[in-house]
């Protein structure tokens, strides 16, 4: 049973549009290359623990608190009253461990998993107890998905999955007797509701409306260089992409609400943001597929 999938996280989705719609700092575009990889990563990794969520529950990117500190968990296996706790690393290259410590080949300090994760199995540890489920067996291990990634010097008893060894190691489990029990059951909606939704921990580049470019990002790279064709579809002038004229503004409308949270929604704040509609056509669209908050001057409107 997949409980919780995975979802591209909103302080990656934030970057893609603004990338699209601002210049980008060097340090934001890597910060941007790093969630982009990062999520790469746990996709990877989540089409492989697939299968096993046929007899045992999946949770993708779990967010907890305990004794309030925030902890992050990418993937969590419950497998006959055991967990499995995972934490997806992308690293592509050759590093070396230093202590607990990771470095580059050339030296330079990447932030450690290896602390990260010790922290986080502490707090899970805690947090499971606090749940009564103590008695269920935890592990924790740091994945490393990229095939084109090598640790010199790590000790056979890191807590790791290298890439030569993920297929051995879900195989192993997949090899196991398992049903879920009721037990399990409730354990996964316990942490299902101890799910916390919005990381107040997202860094994210400084942006305010008046600098962000007006108009419909194209879906092929992210270009603003869109028009309305003659068969009324949005058409990218840069790479000839085409796309339905009412999931184009829909999709604008997502963007702008992500960026925009406390900003209200009206005909006229929308008909600025994607600049090529006109507000007849803008107009339709709210009405069809959102629901009227107030209705005056302005009408606002919220998703369904
Ligand atoms: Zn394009």
């Amino acid at each position: 049973m997949n409980l919780k999938l995975l979802n591209e996280p909103k302080e990656l989705r934030i970057h893609q549009h603004l990338n699209s719609r601002m210049e980008l700092s060097e340090k934001e575009i890597q910060q941007y290359r790093n969630l982009e990889k990062g999520y790469e990563g746990e996709v990877v990794f989540s089409e492989l623990l697939e299968p096993l969520g046929e007899n045992g529950t999946l949770l993708f990117d779990l967010l907890l608190e305990q004794n309030q500190t925030l902890f992050q968990i990418d993937a969590s296996l419950l497998l006959n009253n055991e967990v499995y706790l995972f934490e997806v690393k992308n690293y592509c290259g050759d590093f070396y461990m230093d202590g607990e410590i990771l470095r580059t080949i050339s030296g330079n300090e990447v932030k450690s998993p290896i602390i990260q994760v010790k922290r986080s199995e502490s707090l899970m540890r805690r947090l499971l107890s606090d749940m009564g489920g103590s008695a269920v067996k935890l592990h924790y291990y740091i994945v490393f998905v990229n095939p084109e990634f090598t640790l010199y010097q790590a000790p056979p008893s890191l807590k790791a999955i290298f890439p030569t060894q993920i297929n051995r190691f879900i195989g192993k489990l997949k090899s196991q007797p398992a049903q879920i029990s009721t037990k399990q059951e409730k354990l996964a909606e316990k942490l299902m509701e101890r799910h916390i939704d919005n990381s107040p921990y997202r860094r994210l580049p400084e942006y305010d409306y008046g600098k962000l470019g007006k108009g419909v990002v194209c879906l092929g790279r992210g270009s603003l260089e869109t028009v309305i064709n003659h068969r009324n579809q949005v058409k990218c002038i840069k790479c000839g992409k085409t796309e339905n004229h009412d999931e184009s503004i829909l999709r604008s409308i997502d963007e702008y609400m992500l960026l925009f949270p406390n900003e209200l929604v009206t005909t006229s704040t929308i008909l600025d943001w994607c600049s090529i509609f006109s507000i007849k056509a803008i107009r339709r669209v709210l009405n069809k597929y959102f629901t009227v908050v107030r209705s005056g001057k302005p009408t606002t409107y919220k998703k369904d």
